[in-house]
């Protein structure tokens, strides 16, 4: 007993190869560290794996007489004994190792024989992994979705890209608005039932279309398959079913498509079907979009304002702008604040907006640095126009939702208060709401912290994301910023009136003085008077202006006697 134990501490490898001499090479590169067998063909390949069903592996030429390899495999992999057994295809044909990879083989090593070591690993890595099977099946599944997980999809589907060139397929990818929101409001079963639901829908939506799918990211799926003239149908399958699940509440999906054509990798493929998928709005725009040479452009917009970023700022080509905020409580309304809003002075494209590039930089991880000089800016023009005019006009700076997590932001803040002998309150912050919602604890325990030193927050964009006037009263807020969206239909919509006047209401009753932006009309204006707003900000009064402009305002204030 023991005895037979040690004999079979040597792995055994069966070869099977028509050919004598890839016998005799595959032995030579095996025999030192496994126990080698060799069949001629599929025939005596079955017997030896039938009075052997231990085996640790099988190598398998695919091309042989009597019975070939694809047999072999097939007979393997339709026993639930045999098909445990790993099995690596001897090939020289890029088509059928796709294929015989496509009926369960592992692995496959090409004719002819690459250098041992790579054979020998090969083989040894096969094994190994075939071992610790549970260990790769919970690698190769996204074990909420049961679709492919990233690292296994992607490598997938760069096989299928490498191996198949004649067939045309599409990149797919499906992104789930706002997730991250979703998730620090109801929860992560919520989440999770979410994608469970889209990934069992994606998986009802690939059979007879030659592809696979997987999750590559928290909020985003990718699809590879054969080429589709509409990708509608899909994104109305998930929705409805998704709407039949959480009545009342919006998923919201978005789908980028890069069909087949000049990529070079998968890769590309599917970063050019994310940035499709980007460009989807998840509001009421369209859900579905194909790449085309408009979004290949600002992709080179994209990139090329990534790399100048830097060289910009050195040669100051950012440039901060003041918007006014007027008290219209009072008659003639009265300046009180402004909003520093950054302008980019390109020397070839002109002035960019801030809503192209703020929201890449913010993507990319970039933004604290445009910020950091917002901030410094504004706080040296408040001193400035302190000295010149002898009054405090108050600014709101941005502060990304990246900042806020950044080491050091209060000691930064603070800094630039007492470095520019500034109070607390002349320098406002403006947070999103959209940050309150989505890291909700730290952020408030370190918002609260600002708070405490005397900065005045600025909820901004209140009403855009899923944070609801309830949750208000929890946050630590100085002042609400009413979204633009409101304003923009006080005129048409009685929906909206009734919304606004609801939110001046509940901000009255818990003291929040609320700054309604985006006022451009006389309409607008009178409106929101009436209904008790105090502050307002918009091209009614004046668009953000360069700081010497924006001093003729300051001028103006104080000429005025009250
Ligand atoms: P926001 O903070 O909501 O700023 C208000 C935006 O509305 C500004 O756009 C402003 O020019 C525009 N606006 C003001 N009044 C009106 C109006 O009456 N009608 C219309 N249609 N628009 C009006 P802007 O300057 O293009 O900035 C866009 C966004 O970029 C800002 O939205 C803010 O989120 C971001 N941003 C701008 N500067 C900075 C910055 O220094 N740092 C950060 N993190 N974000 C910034
Ligand atoms: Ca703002
Ligand atoms: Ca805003």
């Amino acid at each position: 007993m023991i005895k037979s134990k040690q004999i079979q501490t040597l792995k055994q490898v069966l070869v099977v190869d028509d050919q004598e001499i890839n016998r005799d090479i595959l032995g030579v590169i095996l025999e030192d560290t496994y126990d080698v067998d060799y069949a001629c063909d599929g025939v005596e390949a079955m017997q030896k794996i039938e009075a052997n069903p231990s085996l640790s592996l099988v190598m398998l030429d695919l091309f042989m007489p009597n019975m070939d390899g694809f047999e072999v495999l097939r007979r393997m992999k339709a026993d639930d004994v045999y098909k445990e057994i790993p099995v690596i295809v001897l090939t020289s044909e890029k088509s059928a190792e796709l294929k015989a990879l496509q009926m369960g083989a592992s692995d496959f090593i090409t004719k002819p024989f690459d250098v041992h070591e790579v054979v020998l690993t090969r083989a040894a890595r096969i094994m190994e992994l075939c071992e610790g099977r549970k260990l790769i099946s919970s690698a190769e599944y996204d074990h909420l979705t049961n679709l492919y997980s990233r690292n296994f999809f992607y490598e997938y589907a760069a096989r299928l890209f490498a191996g198949e060139a004649d067939k045309k397929r599409d990149a797919a990818v499906v992104s789930i608005d706002q997730f991250s929101s979703i998730s620090a409001l109801q929860g992560r079963d919520y989440t999770d039932s979410i994608l469970r639901i889209i990934g069992r829908e994606i998986l009802s939506f690939l059979p007879g279309k030659d592809g696979l799918a997987g999750r590559i990211d928290e909020d985003r799926f990718a699809i590879y398959c054969a080429q589709q003239d509409d990708y509608t149908p899909l994104y109305e399958s998930l929705e409805q079913t998704l709407s039949s699940y959480f009545p009342g509440f919006n998923v919201r999906l978005r789908i980028g498509v890069k069909p087949w054509g000049s990529d070079n990798d998968i890769t590309s493929m599917f970063d050019h079907a994310k940035a499709a998928s980007d460009m989807a709005s998840g509001g009421s725009g369209s859900h579905v979009v194909v790449y085309d040479d408009e979004i290949a452009k600002k992709e080179m917009l994209n990139h090329r304002l990534l790399s100048e970023q830097k060289k910009a700022l050195e040669e100051r080509q950012f440039e901060i702008f003041y918007q006014p905020k007027y008290n219209v409580q009072c008659d003639p309304p009265m300046l009180v604040s402004a909003e520093a809003l950054v302008r980019w002075r390109h020397p070839e494209l002109g002035m960019i907006s801030p809503g192209i590039f703020i929201p890449l930089f913010e993507e990319k991880g970039r933004i604290q640095i445009i910020d950091h000089f917002a901030w410094s800016e504004a706080a040296e023009h408040i001193a400035q126009w302190k000295k010149k005019y002898g009054m405090t006009v108050p600014v709101s700076v941005n502060v990304s939702r990246m900042d806020i997590f950044e080491s050091g932001l209060t000691e930064r803040l603070s800094g630039l208060v007492n470095d520019n002998g500034l109070d607390y309150k002349d320098l406002k912050l403006e947070i999103t709401e959209s940050a309150y919602t989505e890291n909700a604890v730290s952020l408030i325990e370190i918002v609260s912290g600002l708070r405490k030193l005397g900065f005045q927050i600025e909820m901004d964009d209140f009403g855009s994301g899923y944070s609801s006037l309830n949750m208000i009263s929890a946050m630590p807020i100085d002042v609400i910023k009413m979204d633009m969206k409101f304003v923009r239909n006080i005129e048409k919509s009685e929906t909206d009136r009734k919304l606004v006047k609801l939110i001046l209401d509940i901000a009255k009753v818990l003291s929040f003085p609320v700054v309604a932006e985006g006022v451009e009309t006389e309409g607008q204006l009178a409106f929101l008077r009436e209904a008790g707003c105090d502050i307002v900000q918009g091209y009614y009064f004046s668009k953000p202006l360069p700081a010497h402009e924006f001093e003729a305002l300051i001028e103006k204030e104080k000429s005025i006697k009250r």
